[in-house]
């Protein structure tokens, strides 16, 4: 009976998506061309022109002293990844960014594996901004690259103490002291001595990532890198 029930259950779900999908057949994010049953979120096509730049760099243009050892971007900052990058963080359509992931999983690793972490960390966001978006949009990244590296999750272990306002219209300098302690480490013990990756959706100035590196380097932190999906410095 259970067996049947679960059958029944099955059997109504997959004519409710089917029916869905008549009413609002999957499009591509970038393209809008209807997709293929084996395609998700994004057509082959799209999927394949994202282009992987996999540059180091370490020109902030952050005032003071920088406590970041490196910093990569991963994606080319195009139409395409910027669609993808707001999609992210306004859309139910996030889970697109898993997609591409998953696609270049291979490249990825190749760029990241010559090197050890502990610990990956999402940028934190303040309570009050997470109440607002009702999810940070870099912790789906932070997750996918904590398995692809074999390391542990370390998100728990800082906080956004202040809540800063928008720093788009900012400059350097004012992002710097926009972000100047606006974060705390919980329990230092777990994060002395460890190597650590901060994972942030886009890098502009790296003033925020800075800022969070500097109060993990003072919690006795070994090397501190930065990983973003994109950015348009290049
Ligand atoms: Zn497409």
């Amino acid at each position: 009976m259970q067996n049947l029930s679960n059958h029944i259950s099955i059997a109504v779900r997959s004519l409710f998506s089917g029916v869905m999908d008549l009413i609002y057949p999957p499009i591509c994010l970038c393209c809008e061309q209807r997709l293929e049953e084996y395609e998700k979120e994004l057509c082959t096509s799209c999927l394949s022109n994202f282009k992987l730049l996999g540059k180091t760099h370490s020109k902030f243009s952050v005032p003071g002293e920088i406590y970041l050892d490196t910093a990569w971007a991963l994606f080319d900052f195009d139409e395409a990844f910027q669609n993808l990058i707001h999609h992210l963080k306004y859309s139910r359509r996030r889970k697109s960014v898993g997609v591409v992931l998953d696609h270049y999983q291979k490249a990825i690793y190749e760029q990241l594996s010559h090197q050890t972490f502990d610990l990956v960390l999402s940028i934190p966001l303040h309570p009050r901004k997470l109440r607002e978006r009702g999810y940070n949009q870099v912790d789906d990244v932070s997750n996918w690259l904590g398995k692809l590296l074999n390391a542990e999750l370390g998100s728990h272990l800082v906080t956004r103490i202040k809540y800063t306002r928008s720093q788009t219209q900012l400059n350097a300098a004012e992002r710097s002291e926009n972000v100047a302690k606006a974060f705390k480490v919980s329990d230092p013990s777990k994060i002395e001595n460890r190597q650590i990756l901060l994972v942030d959706d886009v890098l502009t100035t790296g003033a925020t990532a800075n800022a969070l590196a500097a109060v993990l380097r003072e919690a006795g932190a070994g090397r501190i890198d930065l990983l973003t999906l994109s950015t348009p410095k290049f």
